[in-house]
């Protein structure tokens, strides 16, 4: 509710926090794994969090995908899965969502429905430059406002930091906390000129571990102005950013470091991935 400076729905927020409890402990005995320290679980202070409660699960969502579609499977009486398949339109009955119209191998398929219910996430691809899967297309959005329907929240979109090169990816916050050197592709350092007076790049970086998000509500801003600058200058790399290097966040100097935002847990994860996928390191 902070976070979100009084735009947060109350009774949608209260819903989320009442029902995250039961959520973990279904999913675990789905078979879903939360990362545990000691004899408790792992849990950390993620985006714009005042206490630790984001919990870890190796490999992200996929074993969450996985324990679903096994559930799904045992109840295969009652639910029929059609794989394959890419929804292109909703039909409309007395008004109201009535079924789709989708197109599975070529052939055009039409599915009646008492009730439709979209799941078919966000739309991150409506940007030129994002982090999102190629299926986050919004097609969810288009096909219900074609039928009428009211679209909310459209403002919420999580605009923030990634890495453009060698993949698209999310920086996580706690990252900053590592102080990476960021330079534009001559060498020159990107907060040259750009930080108020009182202000050091340590101070921005420090502030930027509380989130992933770009906010203006901080002094982390100071980081996407001085990383658009640099670029806006044409002093971008050709992968459309600037250079980071991470060179230095070995395990000894990470573990030196203060922790309250998790980097002493996730940074090892996030480096055996990039390490996985042949990153430049
Ligand atoms: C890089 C990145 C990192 C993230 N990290 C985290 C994190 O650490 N923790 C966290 O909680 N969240 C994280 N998120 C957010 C999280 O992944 C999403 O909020 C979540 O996946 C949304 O789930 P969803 O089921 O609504 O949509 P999705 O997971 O996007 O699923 C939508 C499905 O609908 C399908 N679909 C779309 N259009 C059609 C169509 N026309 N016909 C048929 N099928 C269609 C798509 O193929 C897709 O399978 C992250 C997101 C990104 C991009």
């Amino acid at each position: 509710m902070a976070a979100a400076q009084g735009t947060a729905d109350p009774a949608l927020a209260a819903i989320t926090a009442a029902n995250a409890p039961d959520t973990i402990r279904q999913l675990e005995e789905w078979g879903v794994s939360f990362d545990h320290e000691g004899d408790d679980y792992y849990i950390f202070k993620s985006c714009f969090s005042n206490s630790p409660r984001t919990h870890v699960i190796k490999g992200h969502g996929e074993p969450i995908i996985a324990a679903m579609k096994k559930q799904i499977e045992m109840r295969n009486d009652r639910i029929t899965v059609m794989d394959d398949l890419n929804v292109l339109y909703l039909l409309k009955t007395d008004g109201r969502a009535g079924g789709a119209v989708a197109c599975q191998k070529g052939e055009l398929l039409e599915i009646q429905a008492g009730a439709v219910v979209l799941a078919t996430g966000g739309s991150g691809q409506a940007f030129k430059r994002n982090m999102n899967p190629a299926d986050v297309t919004g097609d969810g959005y288009a096909m219900a406002y074609d039928i009428g329907a009211e679209l909310v929240n459209m403002e919420f979109m999580q605009i923030g930091m990634g890495f453009s090169w060698p993949e698209e990816n999310i920086f996580n916050g706690y990252i900053w906390e590592g102080m990476p050197r960021l330079t534009d592709r001559e060498g020159n350092d990107i907060f040259e000129g750009v930080l108020p007076d009182g202000l050091t790049e340590q101070d921005v970086m420090h502030e930027h571990r509380k989130h992933f998000p770009f906010s203006s509500s901080d002094c982390s801003q100071y980081l996407e102005i001085a990383v658009q600058r640099a670029i806006n200058q044409g002093k971008g790399t050709e992968h459309g950013g600037v250079l980071i290097d991470l060179t230095h966040m070995t395990d000894e100097y990470v573990s030196s470091l203060e922790d309250d935002c998790g980097i002493h847990h996730m940074w090892p994860i996030a480096r055996e991935y990039m390490r996985r996928r042949t990153w430049i390191f």
